[in-house]
């Protein structure tokens, strides 16, 4: 009977990566998916924003290169607005790196995943759980193993939503990435060269559920007043090149990521807001933090030995915290709809923008450096 050494339960973006990297460390690797995740109900029509980290995973792995160009996009400058005259701009020129981010067509990326896992020679596909010495849990956010083994995942709902949609401009976006903080809206804009070379935008619109719903519901048309309303003559006139989907939103962290023969990843792990698109950056994090441990354990010491994963969960911990209270503390400071806060973020925005070295601080850190 085939043994394993690592069992990774889940097929999203996280299990496919962590699959790959353990297969390339010469680990014995099952991967449990999902008929869902074989066959998903509709496109994915998501783009995510990556950081330098996430980008660097990628190109170990052999996937980032693959992916169509079109899939893929550099982020050179990102503008961002307040709800009055707040402005904040970063370029990858002033802050001294190639770029700022990429932008990554969600779907292209599970299935390049796909491609590699194909050709991945430790990995086997199961459709049944098997025994391995660890088992890694990166089933996303409503995960059954998760729950099977008891941890509570505590939500803080946001009562919003998020709509995703792909968006064509009548501009060229330039590599440049928006986003509005509004009350109590965010929007933000992703450069992506689809559905036309340099012309696609990917929209990520937070808002209240009553309102994202009217938006899911309204014409298309409407839909594109309501957006240009928001997004002015900056990006130029918008169009939907997409359907649109929706996620709720909510901040969660599972009161363990670890135990005897067990680890969780992702988000299984960690829910937070996509206001700053790090939820899945945080995942490949995960993903290479769990690398490092396992490559450096003593030869002596099992893959489930509690005290090896604790490593994992002591390495992962802040991060998470910290980008967990980033992104509530962001979405909290601009909730409000006093007039004296609301002048002070925006003043906040502005002065910040004048800045370079605090700038180029928070660059290095959204960028994962
Ligand atoms: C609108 C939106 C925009 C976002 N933008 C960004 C961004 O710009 N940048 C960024 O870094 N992040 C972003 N994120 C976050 C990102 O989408 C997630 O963090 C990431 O997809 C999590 O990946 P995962 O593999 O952990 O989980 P998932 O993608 O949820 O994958 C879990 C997989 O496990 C499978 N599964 C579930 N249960 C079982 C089971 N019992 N058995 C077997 N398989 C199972 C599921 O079918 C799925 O395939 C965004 C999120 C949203 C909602």
């Amino acid at each position: 009977m085939q043994t394993f050494d690592v069992l990774v339960r889940g097929s999203g973006c996280v299990g496919r990566s962590l699959a790959l990297a353990l297969g390339a460390q010469g680990l014995r690797v099952a991967l449990l998916g999902s008929a869902e995740a074989s066959a998903p109900q509709r496109e994915d029509v998501r783009s995510y924003a990556l950081n330098a980290a996430s980008l660097r995973l990628l190109r170990e792995l052999k996937v980032w290169d693959s992916l169509p160009e079109a899939a893929r996009c550099s982020v050179y400058d990102m503008k961002i607005h307040g709800d009055a005259a707040g402005r904040l701009e970063f370029s990858a020129w002033q802050q001294g790196v190639p770029e700022l981010a990429v932008i990554v067509d969600a779907a292209a990326l599970e299935q390049q995943l796909a491609a590699a896992l194909r050709f991945a020679p430790h990995v086997q596909i199961v459709d049944a759980p098997v025994p391995a010495a660890l088992t890694a849990v990166c089933e996303g956010r409503d995960s059954a193993a998760r729950e099977q083994l008891g941890l509570r995942f505590e939500r803080h709902g946001y009562g919003q939503r998020a709509i995703a949609a792909r968006l064509l401009s009548e501009r060229p976006h330039q590599g440049v990435a928006r986003q509005w903080f509004r009350q109590p809206d965010v929007l933000a804009l992703l450069p992506i060269d689809q559905p036309q070379p340099g012309k696609g935008y990917g929209l990520v619109w937070s808002l209240p559920d009553d309102r994202a719903a009217e938006l899911l519901d309204a014409s298309p048309a409407e839909f594109e007043a309501e957006l240009n309303a928001v997004c002015g003559e900056e990006a130029g006139a918008l169009r939907l090149a997409s359907e649109r989907s929706a996620w709720p939103l909510a901040l969660a962290r599972a009161e363990a990521v670890q135990g005897p023969g067990w680890v969780l990843l992702g988000d299984a792990a960690h829910l937070v807001h996509p206001l700053a698109g790090q939820g899945l950056n945080l995942g490949l994090a995960d993903v290479a933090a769990l690398l490092r441990v396992l490559a450096a354990r003593e030869s002596w010491r099992p893959l489930g030995d509690e005290r090896l994963l604790r490593r994992y969960a002591r390495e992962r911990q802040l991060d998470t915290w910290a980008m967990g209270e980033l992104t509530d503390g962001l979405l909290r400071v601009f909730a409000s709809e006093s007039g004296p806060l609301r002048s002070l973020r925006n003043q906040g925005m502005s002065a910040l923008n004048s800045v370079p070295p605090l700038k180029r601080w928070l660059t290095a850190r959204a960028l994962g450096a």
